[in-house]
This record gives C-alpha cells, structure tokens and sequence, in this order.
C-alpha cells in the first residue's frame, strides 16, 4: 500500500512566505508522491502560516495542516518538537519529508526518536524503485554515494538545498486544518532576546548565490612590484561581491594564513574554505582567483557546474583540466575591470528604472 507522506516547512525568518529550500524540497516530495501513487500532506509551523499556505495552495495536497501562533515564530527546540510531533501524529505519515535547514535539523531527529522512527539528514534525491523508496547522500567528502533504504516507519528524511528545481505555481486560498498543540510551561522557557549576526555586507557566505567567487593566496602574496597589496585585494574582492552578489570561498592557504598571525583578508574564515578539508558548495558558476586549484581545493569545486579562473600562472592546477576556462591574468586587473562593468550595468539598468538583475 502507498505509504502517507509529509512535507513538512516552517515560515520563513520574515513570517510571510517558505525559505526557497523549502519550495525545492516540496518539488521533490511532490515528484515521489506521484511514483507511489501515493497521498501527500503538507504540515506548516510558524507564527502566522496563511500567506506560506496560500503559496503552495496549489500543490495539489490532499490536507494542509498547521500549528501556528506566536509560541511558534522562532527556532525553539521545545515548541518545534512539539509542533512538529503533533503534526507526524495528526498525518499519520509514515514518510516525512523536510528541507535541512537549521531550525529541521536541530528538532527532527529527536522528534523521530519520540516516535520511535528513523531519521536520515543531508538527503540529496528521493525515488521510488519498484514501490520502495530510496533516498541518496554523499559520504566521506562527497566520494561515495549512498543509496538508503529503510524498513522503520516513520521515516524522516530532511533533504539538503540545491537537489532539485523548486515547484512553483499559482499562490490561491488555502484550505487549512489547524492542528492543537498544548504546551507546557517548560517549552516556552527559553526566550530568544535578540539575534546576533554580522552585518549583511560581512555575510560572505550566499549559498543561494548564482556565483561562487574563490579567493587564493596569491591575493597576500607579493605582486609584480614586489610588495603585497592587502588593503586593496580586500576593497576589490568586496567590491565585486557586493556588485555581483556571488558567495565567497577561499583556499585552505589563504584562510590558515589568519591563524598564523600573517597580513590577512579581514574578512575571510574557515567557514569560507573550500576543498578536501573545507566545504562543497552548489553554484551554477564558480570564478577562482589566485588560486593555483590544487587537488585537495578543487574536489570541493565537485557541484560547481562552470568553472573558470584567473592565474599568472599559465601551468596552474586549473590548466590541467579543472576549469573550463583559465584566463592567464592578474585577479587585480580583473577584478577591478569586472567590477566596473558590473556598476555601469546596475547604473544603465536603474537609470532606464528597472531592477538590476544579478
Ligand atoms: C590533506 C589535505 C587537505 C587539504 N584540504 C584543502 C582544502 O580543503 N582546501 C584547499 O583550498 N586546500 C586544501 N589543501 C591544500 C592544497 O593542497 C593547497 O596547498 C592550497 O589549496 C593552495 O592554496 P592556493 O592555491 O590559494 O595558494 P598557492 O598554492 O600559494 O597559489 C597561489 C596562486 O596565486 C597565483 N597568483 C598570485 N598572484 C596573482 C595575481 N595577481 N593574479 C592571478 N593569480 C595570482 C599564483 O600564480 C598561484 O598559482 C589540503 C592539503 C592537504 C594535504
């Protein structure tokens, strides 16, 4: 028999509609639904869930279920669980299917350990083979892929972004059924005051961003005068980001060189490293920058689509069949020219008053 399947979301931070993931996921929990032949429901969490309801009224859900209400506007363990339970309990689903995001990750597993079920994360596609789901992720780095099959129902399987197109379709009035939740006083202890984050032109890292921009140690090193140039590799390196709202990455040598007391990006961490040791981000498009693409860095570049690179160095990693373009120049020249380029085009754009497109 087809099993009964969840999608699962919470509101977005602003309270009005689903974070994009979500959108993808539901994609994705939509396209298994139909290889099962199966009935899906949809479960929404928030303070004020109607305007995320109306977006995806049109799915095509048989219930929207939803627990809402100011005790469920922010990431809370306790209320999440809560919420999240009682939704499993009232859909009596037996697959639940969720985007990774942070506020899911931290709650659904130990919601599948209340109900005695499995939980798999970091879940990149979802099938049906002869009637029986397979769920895949990568392991070990992104070299092995695994394919997941499980008896233990309920089965929650939180999928990472960037696995699949999101479903879009016309918002429309949403027939919601709300689901009650009672609270103990516990649950609402702990209090968010206030959110500390750095300022949006430091959030360097954009997973959502078209473009990935790759920052390498030839940034700090001494250029044709002799001299390094730190203060202006950072102005341009910004500059571009801000202008062409790309996600920044840095190799491994550039973003050790701050634990190493040298002249550093102030800006760079090791959050933003990529490769063996650091992370492997989805970008339609990446543009490395001094960067020589060594083995260890490039593995990193495995979901990048379209690669390209600027080196002095003609022999570079990159030349070697790494990217699919390598412009033998300096990032410096670059960078400052692409970034003008940038700038006249969003002048042009809201001079003829339309929206500068990234
Ligand atoms: C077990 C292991 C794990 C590792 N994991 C990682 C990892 O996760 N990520 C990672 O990045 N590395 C990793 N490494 C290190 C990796 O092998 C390289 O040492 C590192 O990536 C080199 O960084 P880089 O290319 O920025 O620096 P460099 O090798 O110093 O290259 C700098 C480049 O900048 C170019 N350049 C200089 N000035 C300019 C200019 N003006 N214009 C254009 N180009 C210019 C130079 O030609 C040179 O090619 C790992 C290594 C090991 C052994």
């Amino acid at each position: 028999m087809a099993p009964n399947i969840l999608f699962l979301a919470h509101v977005s931070e602003d309270g009005t509609t689903l974070p994009k993931v979500a959108y993808e996921v539901l994609g994705s929990a939509l396209d298994l639904t139909k290889q099962l032949g199966a009935a899906l429901t949809i479960g929404l969490v928030g303070s004020s869930v109607a305007a995320a309801a109306d977006s995806i009224a049109a799915a095509g859900a048989e219930r929207i279920l939803v627990v809402a209400g100011p005790d469920f506007a922010q990431a809370r363990y306790a209320t999440d669980a809560a919420a999240v339970e009682a939704l499993c309990r009232a859909s009596a689903a037996e697959l639940i299917i969720a985007p990774g995001t942070s506020r899911f990750m931290r709650v659904l597993p130990g919601v599948a350990q209340r109900l005695n079920g499995s939980v798999d994360s970091h879940v990149t596609t979802l099938e049906a083979v002869n009637g029986e789901v397979r769920a895949t992720r990568w392991f070990y780095r992104q070299r092995i892929e695994g394919v997941i099959r499980r008896d233990a129902r309920p089965w929650f399987l939180l999928v990472d972004s960037g696995c699949h197109a999101p479903w879009t379709g016309a918002s429309g009035a949403a027939k919601v059924q709300e689901v009650a939740v009672t609270l103990p006083p516990a649950a609402t202890r702990t209090v968010v005051t206030g959110i500390r984050a750095p300022k949006s032109d430091a959030q360097t890292i954009r997973p959502d961003a078209d473009l990935l921009l790759v920052a390498g140690a030839g940034w700090t090193k001494k250029q044709a005068d002799g001299k390094p140039h730190i203060a202006e590799a950072e102005q341009l390196i910004l500059g571009f980001l801000h202008a062409s709202g790309a996600s920044l990455g840095g190799s491994k040598s550039l973003v050790d060189q701050s634990g190493e007391n040298q002249a550093v990006l102030q800006f760079m961490t090791h959050l933003n490293q990529v490769g063996q040791t650091g992370s492997t981000p989805r970008h339609p498009k990446g543009l490395s920058t001094c960067c020589h693409g060594e083995e260890p860095h490039v593995v990193g570049w495995r979901f990048i689509n379209e690669r390209r690179a600027v080196n002095l160095d003609p022999n570079c990693g990159w030349a070697r069949g790494k990217a699919d373009v390598l412009y033998v120049a300096d990032a410096f020249e670059v960078l400052a020219k692409l970034s003008a380029i940038l700038a006249e085009q969003k002048r042009s754009v809201s001079a003829a008053g339309a929206a500068p497109e990234r």
